[in-house]
């Protein structure tokens, strides 16, 4: 068919750096040196202006810089650790891989994020940690969260893997927490060409701690101080990253201004409820989510006529098997089922154009109109 529209095109944001990119991996592969070195240094000074904190460490992926950011920030075996029930499985492993308890928290259902109100009822005095996650690139309610907890030894650690460059009350996401992870898989809002990741804070003692752990315990070669891993970001996605880091305010707007279209086109059909932004805080459109009656058909009449869309995600977490021994059964978090059961993702990258956005929206406003089947 032609004039297909796929759920995510990266041209848009790679073909006019194409050269740049390229310039940058051979500046790597003419200096011979590929691992922890001057492009990860640069990357990682670069990320902490764009970020607003004094340190990022660069690391190898997501959950990697969800484990190291747990771990720096002191969690330990049994500590109970606030997480909502909606979130992408990584931020819920990286909980059980240092051995600590995931207690899920409904999000609400239009923002799709977790509140300090949604959150109150699960403060225990084991709660050791709260994990905040800017989904799908909408920053949480951030200052109401930190008010809840003032006072208190609980720390937030932030899951700002979606959401680069979103704020609340005009401060960054990943800024907030004693220590917070991104990651730059290559669908991000800011993509490596493969995965790597990133600690960010503004204490000293945990990016030290970050940087040996990241690098088998070691701050001087063959000499370990603990016991560590190998989480290292490369040298060539450093580079990579530094040339696209330069671009990422130009595709967020570029972002911003699709999600908008979206909202006007789509603000009459009484079967789609819209993503909504809470007071003070942005919204980057990492993904647009939308929940709609009768998924699966309109999903199938949407690919018929050319438009990819996906779900994010099909299954919670607690309905993973991977989690069958925590032993919530289906009906005990029905915000994040019913979430799972009707929400769709649109189409939505920068360079994507009007009349894309537009041709969507026609179409499910037609469906919709013939009676939704
Ligand atoms: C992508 C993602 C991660 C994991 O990042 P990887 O680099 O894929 O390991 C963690 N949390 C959220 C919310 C994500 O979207």
């Amino acid at each position: 068919m032609i004039n297909n529209i796929p759920f995510l095109d990266f041209n848009g944001m790679h073909k006019p750096i194409k050269s740049e990119i390229m310039q940058a991996i051979e500046q790597v592969f003419d200096s011979n040196w590929f691992v922890l070195g001057n492009q990860v240094k640069q990357f990682e000074s670069e990320y902490s202006v764009f970020g607003g904190t004094k340190y990022t460490i660069g690391v190898s992926n997501g959950l990697d810089a969800l484990r190291l950011a747990l771990i720096a920030s002191g969690v330990k075996e049994n500590d109970e650790v606030i997480v909502p029930s909606n979130t992408y499985i990584a931020t819920v492993l990286a909980i059980s891989s240092v051995g600590a308890k995931p207690v899920l928290v409904e999000p609400n259902p239009l923002t799709y994020n977790i509140t300090a109100e949604s959150i109150a009822p699960y403060i225990t005095d084991k709660t050791k940690c709260i994990m905040p996650v800017h989904l799908y690139g909408q920053s949480c309610e951030m200052q109401e969260i930190v008010n809840l907890i003032e006072g208190t030894s609980i720390q937030i650690v932030e899951d700002n893997a979606q959401s680069q460059g979103a704020v609340c009350n005009n401060k960054i996401t990943g800024s907030w927490g004693i220590a917070n992870a991104t990651s730059f898989y290559p669908g991000k809002n800011l993509g490596a060409l493969g995965d790597a990741g990133a600690v960010t804070t503004n204490s000293e003692a945990i990016a030290k701690r970050v940087e040996t752990l990241r690098n088998y315990g070691s701050n001087k070669k063959y000499y370990n101080d603990e016991i560590g891993y190998n989480m290292r970001l490369d040298e060539l996605q450093a580079a990579v990253l530094s040339v696209k880091l330069k671009y990422l305010p130009s595709w967020i707007v570029a972002r911003q201004e699709a999600a908008s279209i979206y909202l006007k086109h789509l603000a009459n059909v009484n079967e789609v409820v819209l993503p909504v932004t809470a007071k003070n805080c942005s919204h980057t459109y990492h993904l647009f989510v939308i929940q709609v009656k009768n998924r699966a058909k309109l999903q199938e009449f949407l690919l018929n006529n050319g438009v990819q869309t996906m779900i994010h995600y099909p299954v919670p977490p607690h309905l993973q098997k991977a989690y069958s021994y925590l032993n919530l059964k289906e009906g005990s978090f029905p915000i994040a089922e019913n979430l799972a059961n009707s929400m769709l993702s649109l189409p939505l990258f920068p360079g994507i154009s009007s009349s894309q956005i537009e041709k969507v929206c026609d179409l499910i406003t037609r469906f919709y109109k013939n009676g939704g089947r």
